[in-house]
């Protein structure tokens, strides 16, 4: 037989014992190697749930198929002395980074917060009692926004095969479980994404890359088109290529490279709340039962369309875990979500958000600065709604009912509830189309109305978008790229690792 495909549909507490014997039996083998190509849970009937697998099955016997050739992503090494600085260690600033350093460039990584292990300090300390670090937050810091998250890697992006491809190898070579070369939705937890994290760092640093924590890039220093210097609190670093990674939170990095010249547009984003359940409550509205042997917990994916206009959907949806102050700065108070690789909190959270335009949201049209700037205002008048960090909240029924809360129920937010008219402190068509998708997703899935939603939920994307030239380039600029969710190209863990490694890999072919 060779090689051959096949797909099995397994029991959900299937053991790896079960499943070889299910192989040799369908394909009548004694002697044969297996591996699981795909695997996605199968809930649409809730007394038949089971995994669905494909399963490569090789063996010594003639015939069979010939398997899908993969051209695998090719680093060409060569010495080439030239040194590329490279801002934010996010997925897409380190990738970059660590495909240029394996290709012969000398790179220097610059990060504005603190390494992980003191960023895992400053979170512990933030969420115990509430005192925001600038250098140690759930934005800013080693290995970016998505370190302590959900380490969700899906991608809806069909373009990037060899660059996913080289991201989840270098992942797995660096402590992530190996399923998630192959779950329909892989994720890492944050748990996990620590010693990930730390492991990458200690292979750039073998490859002979440069590493500096709590190093802001302050300016560039630009000539006729060319970056000549990246300039940070104590020193200016010159470099032939520069790579700024920054993702969407670095408020000031985006109002200096749009001073010194970096062109932006005004994109479509999404905001709204995070909404939160028991997590029991969702695994009963999608299995019909509280528990599921071999299944972690159930997730959900919600869309919906208020007026014909506005989409509204759920976002990065963190079965068993915590919603989590995502402050960036110490004026703003925001809500994002994580959780652990096991999934065993009490509680499931969720954005839900509507699609919006930044021009929708001020009711005028606005440049790329001023829509900045609405953003953080928005993400201060959370702030000064609470006078800290505890999440404005209210039920899903007060907001869709706009009744001010009164019991304040149990979260996983660490930091408190604070009762909040949410539907006030959001512009008026956002509610409006949050009340319609809230109303449509209580109707698809059961109990959904029961939950709880805390504000506000405002990183699901940037609301600008660099100018770039095919090659990833800065408009106007000869040696400059912006790279990731800051430049506006790219969101989520996986989409902005490769979007680095695509410019690290235009540097190279230059
Ligand atoms: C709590 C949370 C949970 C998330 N969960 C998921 C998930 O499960 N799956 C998923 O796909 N996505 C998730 N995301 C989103 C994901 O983390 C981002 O899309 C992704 O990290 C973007 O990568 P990036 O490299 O472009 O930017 P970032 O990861 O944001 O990294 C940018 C880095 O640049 C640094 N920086 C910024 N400005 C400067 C400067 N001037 N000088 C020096 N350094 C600077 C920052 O400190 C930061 O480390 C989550 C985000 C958060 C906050």
């Amino acid at each position: 037989m060779g090689f051959k495909i096949i797909e099995i549909k397994a029991p959900t507490g299937y053991s790896d014992t079960e499943l070889k014997h299910q192989i040799g039996k369908q394909l009548h083998l004694t002697e044969f190697t297996w591996q699981i190509e795909n695997k996605s849970l199968d809930a649409r009937k809730k007394n038949n749930i089971h995994w669905l697998l494909r399963i490569a099955v090789h063996s010594k016997s003639p015939g069979g198929q010939e398997p899908e050739p993969f051209t695998p992503l090719d680093i060409p090494y060569k010495p080439r002395n030239k040194r590329v600085i490279i801002t934010g260690s996010g997925p897409a600033g380190f990738f970059a980074a660590i495909v240029l350093q394996k290709a012969g460039f000398d790179t220097i990584l610059l990060e504005r917060g603190a390494d992980v292990a003191k960023r895992a300090q400053g979170i512990r300390g933030f969420e115990k009692i509430g005192t925001f670090s600038p250098v140690a937050n759930y934005a800013f810091g080693e290995g970016g926004a998505g370190t302590f998250s959900d380490g969700k890697l899906t991608s809806r992006s069909k373009h990037i095969s060899r660059e996913r491809d080289f991201f989840i190898s270098s992942y797995i070579d660096a402590g992530a479980p190996a399923e998630i070369r192959y779950m329909a939705y892989p994720h890492v937890g944050s748990d996990n994404l620590r010693v990930v994290v730390k492991n990458l760092r200690d292979t750039y640093l073998q490859h002979g890359g440069e590493f500096r924590f709590e190093t802001m890039l302050n300016d560039l220093a630009t000539e006729k088109g060319r970056v000549t210097e990246a300039i940070t609190g104590n020193e200016s670093i010159t470099g032939d290529y520069f790579i700024i990674a920054p993702g969407h939170s670095a408020y000031e990095t985006y109002r200096m490279l749009m001073a010194r010249g970096v062109q932006f547009r005004t994109k479509n984003f999404a905001i709204g709340c995070r909404a939160e359940h028991r997590q029991e409550e969702i695994n009963r509205a999608q299995w019909g039962i509280g528990k599921l042997d071999g299944v972690k917990a159930a997730e959900y994916r919600l869309t919906s369309e208020a007026d014909g206009k506005h989409p509204v959907y759920s976002f990065c949806m963190c079965p068993g875990g915590m919603v989590v102050p995502a402050a960036t700065y110490a004026h703003l108070n925001i809500v994002n979500g994580m959780s652990n690789y096991r999934r065993n909190g009490l509680f499931a959270n969720a954005g839900c958000v509507a699609g919006i335009h930044p021009d929708q949201l001020a009711g005028l049209s606005v440049t790329p600065l001023e829509a900045l700037q609405w953003l953080e205002d928005l993400e201060h008048s959370f702030y000064e709604f609470s006078g800290g960090y505890s999440a404005p909240f209210c039920t899903i029924s007060d907001f869709i009912h706009g009744k001010e809360p009164r019991d304040i129920p149990e979260t996983s937010y660490p930091l408190g509830l604070k009762p909040a008219p949410l539907w006030n402190m959001l512009p008026t068509v956002v509610t409006h189309a949050l009340r319609e998708g809230l109303k449509d997703f209580d109707r698809r899935l059961r109990g959904y109305g029961n939950g709880i939603l805390l504000g506000l939920e405002s990183k699901t994307s940037s609301p600008i978008q660099a100018l770039r030239e095919k090659n990833g380039l800065c408009t106007g600029f000869e040696n400059l790229f912006l790279a990731g969710e800051g430049s506006g190209y790219a969101g989520g863990i996986v989409s902005s690792a490769a979007d680095g490694i695509k410019i690290a890999m235009n540097i190279i072919e230059q």
